[in-house]
């Protein structure tokens, strides 16, 4: 681990990022940091990342590690403090909200563990959503959407019926459906077999190693080894750090400075669990 000098800044930092090429994650040296009132929680301290086009990585780490501030920002659901993030080499970490949410429905597919469908919406209408909201033409969705059903191994008798009927294989089938339909570049999964039983979890398993094999890129959260197993690659984060990396590690006036906050005297533990 090199510290970034005492004197330096987050932004300082960023001089050590290789330059931007196509790859479609490119994270370097992000910083988040919530601000609530005169305290501050450092949940990401400089985290570095690269993915390419069909890999499938796992990031895991314990409760309170930062994994979903990772995804968070990772899915443009959240903006970093400090630090950089390409997607496929554009720019997006200082884009306003309006095109934040343009970009995250076009280039970014969501996976939850708790599916986050519409109960009562057949998978058809659950899955075509999406092309609605990027203005997808009426003549191309049915076949978009079928496509996406059937590289989720969604049954076809399961098409016409609404989640609320179904087990939660098949609703996360659903849900995988609909995170492919826009063709995104990147799938992003938040303990998708979380809510599953094993088995059940090791079908939804191979169906994303089977979409890694079509060449998709995805990066799928657990705090479980035997998930992360699944993936090419696993990164391990602790205390808002990755620790496989070599990685700059902001210090704590580095992180006040970048959240523009005084550097209180005391701060929660990074462990502390919501
Ligand atoms: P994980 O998903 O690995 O459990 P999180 O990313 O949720 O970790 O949290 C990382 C740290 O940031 C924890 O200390 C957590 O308490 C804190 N945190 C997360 N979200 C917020 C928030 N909205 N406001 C303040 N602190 C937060
Ligand atoms: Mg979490």
């Amino acid at each position: 681990m090199s510290p970034v000098s005492a004197t330096g800044t987050a932004a300082d930092s960023e001089a050590t990022c290789p330059p931007v090429g196509s790859a479609v994650i490119e994270v370097c040296n992000v910083i988040k940091t919530y601000v609530n009132g005169d305290t501050y929680t450092p949940a990401l301290r400089g985290v570095s990342l690269h993915v390419e086009e069909g890999e499938f990585i796992a990031i895991m780490g314990p409760s309170g590690s930062g994994k979903s501030t990772l995804m968070n920002v990772l899915g443009l659901l959240d903006t970093p403090t400090a630090g950089s993030y390409h997607i496929r080499g554009a720019d997006v970490s200082k884009l306003e909200e309006i095109e934040l949410a343009e970009v995250r429905a076009r280039e970014i597919g969501f996976v939850f563990q708790s599916f986050n469908l519409l109960p009562r919406a057949s998978s058809i209408r659950n899955v075509v959503l999406p092309l609605i909201y990027t203005r997808v033409p009426v003549h191309e969705r049915q076949a978009r959407v079928e496509a996406a059903l059937r590289a989720a191994d969604l049954e076809e008798s399961l098409w016409g019926k609404a989640p609320n009927q179904m087990s939660g294989g098949q609703m996360q089938r659903v849900a995988i459906a609909r995170s492919l339909v826009n063709n995104p570049a990147l799938i992003l999964a938040d303990e998708p077999t979380g809510n599953l039983d094993t088995k059940t979890g090791a079908f939804i398993l191979k169906t994303f190693e089977r979409l890694r094999d079509e060449g998709r890129t995805i990066v799928l959260i657990t705090h479980e080894p035997e998930v992360a197993e699944h993936a090419d690659r696993t990164i391990h984060i602790r205390d808002g750090l990755i620790t496989d990396a070599e990685t700059a590690y902001a210090t704590d006036a580095q992180l006040a400075a970048a959240a523009q906050v005084e550097e209180p005297t005391t701060r929660p533990e990074a462990g502390d669990v919501r």
